[in-house]
C-alpha cells in the first residue's frame, strides 16, 4: 500500500513537473509536488475498467481551438499519429507510436494538467501531444485523405486498447524525434529519476533522419547577448576566442553543462536560448563566428520516433520497440 501511495504521488509530481510527450524541448516547471487530491484512489487496481477498455469505448476530453471536445480514443488517436509520425514510416513504428500516444493520453486522463483543468489533454504539442482535426487533415492531404487516414486509423486499431504500465499504472510515455546514439534519461534532463525513462541505445543515424546533424552560426554579439540575457554574470571582456570553456557531457552524449564567458550553463538552457534542435552539440569559434553543430532532434527522453522506424525496418515489431524504449514496463491489453 505504501509503495502505491508513493507511486501515485510521484506520478502526480511528474504531471506537474514534466512537460509534453512531444518532441520539442520544454523547460521543467519548478513547482512543488502537490498533495494527492482528496478523491484519489490510493491503491488503484491494475485490473480496473481502463485496463480492458477498447478504444471505441474510452472517452477523453480535449482542449482544441478554445473548445473542449469529447472524443473516443478511436476518434482521437489518428489525429495524434498524423501529427507525430510521417505516413511513410514502417507500420510497426506507427503501431508503437499509437500505443505510446494512447498511453500518454491515459496518463493525462489519470493526472490532470494544471494548465487546462477543464480537459484531459490539449492539442498543443508544447503542452500535451499534437492533435489534428479531420478538417485540418483534409486540408493537408487533399485527395489523399482517405488513404492516409485509413493508414493511421489502422495503426490505432491494430493496437486497440493496448498501453504501457509501471506498477499497474499508465506510464508517462514521453517520445521525441531522433537521438544521437543514446536516448536521454529523465533524471539527466528533468532531475527526477523515472525507472522506465532511462538512457538506452537507439539505432538511427544520418542516413535515416533528415537533418540529423544541423549547424547554427552566430556572431560574437549574438552569442554574448543570448547568454547575457539569462546569465548576467558571464564575462565577455576578453576576445571571443576565450569565451568558450569546459564542455561536460552526460552519459547520453548531450551537453550537461558548458562554460561560456566563464559561466556554466546547462546544455538544455543553451539549447533553449539558441533554439537548437537538441542538447547534443559542440560549439566552436572559427575566427569570425561561433558555430553550433547539433546532432538529433528533441528532448531525447523515451521512444525515439526515427529509432522506432529503423528498428521496425530491421524486423522489430511494435511490442519489441516499446519494450526497448520503455524498459521494464508491461504492455497491457495488447491484441494477440
Ligand atoms: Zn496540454
Amino acid at each position: 500500500m505504501k509503495r502505491c501511495i508513493l507511486s501515485a504521488a510521484l506520478c502526480i509530481a511528474f504531471a506537474m513537473a514534466l512537460p509534453a510527450a512531444a518532441r520539442r524541448y520544454l523547460p521543467p516547471v519548478k513547482e512543488p509536488a502537490p498533495a494527492l487530491p482528496a478523491d484519489a484512489d490510493p491503491d488503484p487496481s491494475p485490473e480496473g475498467s481502463a485496463a480492458l477498455t477498447p478504444d471505441g469505448e474510452a472517452t477523453l476530453t480535449l482542449l482544441s481551438g478554445g473548445e473542449v471536445l469529447t472524443l473516443t480514443m478511436r476518434e482521437y488517436l489518428p489525429g495524434v499519429l498524423a501529427g507525430e509520425m510521417p505516413a511513410s514510416f514502417a507500420p510497426e513504428a506507427l503501431r508503437a507510436q499509437a500505443a505510446a500516444a494512447r498511453t500518454y493520453a491515459m496518463y493525462r486522463m489519470a493526472h490532470s494538467d494544471a494548465r487546462h483543468p477543464q480537459a484531459d489533454l490539449c492539442s498543443d504539442p508544447a503542452c500535451c501531444q499534437v492533435w489534428l482535426s479531420e478538417e485540418a487533415l483534409r486540408q493537408r492531404w487533399g485527395e489523399s485523405y482517405s488513404r492516409y487516414s485509413a493508414l493511421y486509423a489502422a495503426a490505432a486499431e491494430d493496437t486497440d486498447g493496448a498501453y504501457l504500465t509501471w506498477e499497474g499504472e499508465p506510464i508517462l510515455a514521453c517520445f521525441h524525434a531522433a537521438s544521437p546514439g543514446q536516448t536521454e534519461s529523465c533524471e539527466a534532463l528533468w532531475g527526477t529519476a523515472v525507472p522506465y525513462l532511462v538512457s538506452v541505445d537507439t539505432p538511427e543515424g544520418e542516413a535515416d533522419v533528415p537533418g540529423f546533424v544541423t549547424t547554427a552560426e552566430l556572431t560574437p554579439e549574438a552569442l554574448r547577448q543570448g547568454v547575457a540575457a539569462v546569465c548576467p554574470q558571464a564575462d565577455f571582456s576578453a576576445g571571443p576566442e576565450a569565451w568558450i570553456g569546459e564542455r561536460v557531457t552526460d552519459v547520453s552524449g548531450r551537453v550537461a553543462s558548458i562554460r561560456i564567458g566563464g559561466a556554466a550553463l546547462p546544455g538544455t538552457k543553451v539549447r533553449e536560448i539558441f533554439a537548437l534542435r537538441s542538447a547534443c552539440f559542440t560549439l566552436e569559434w572559427t575566427g569570425d563566428r561561433f558555430v553550433f553543430t547539433v546532432t538529433g532532434s528533441g528532448h531525447g527522453v523515451g521512444m525515439s520516433q526515427y529509432g522506432a522506424n529503423v528498428m521496425a525496418r530491421s524486423g522489430a515489431d511494435w511490442k519489441a520497440i516499446l519494450a526497448h524504449y520503455y524498459p521494464g514496463t508491461a504492455l497491457v491489453n495488447a491484441p494477440a
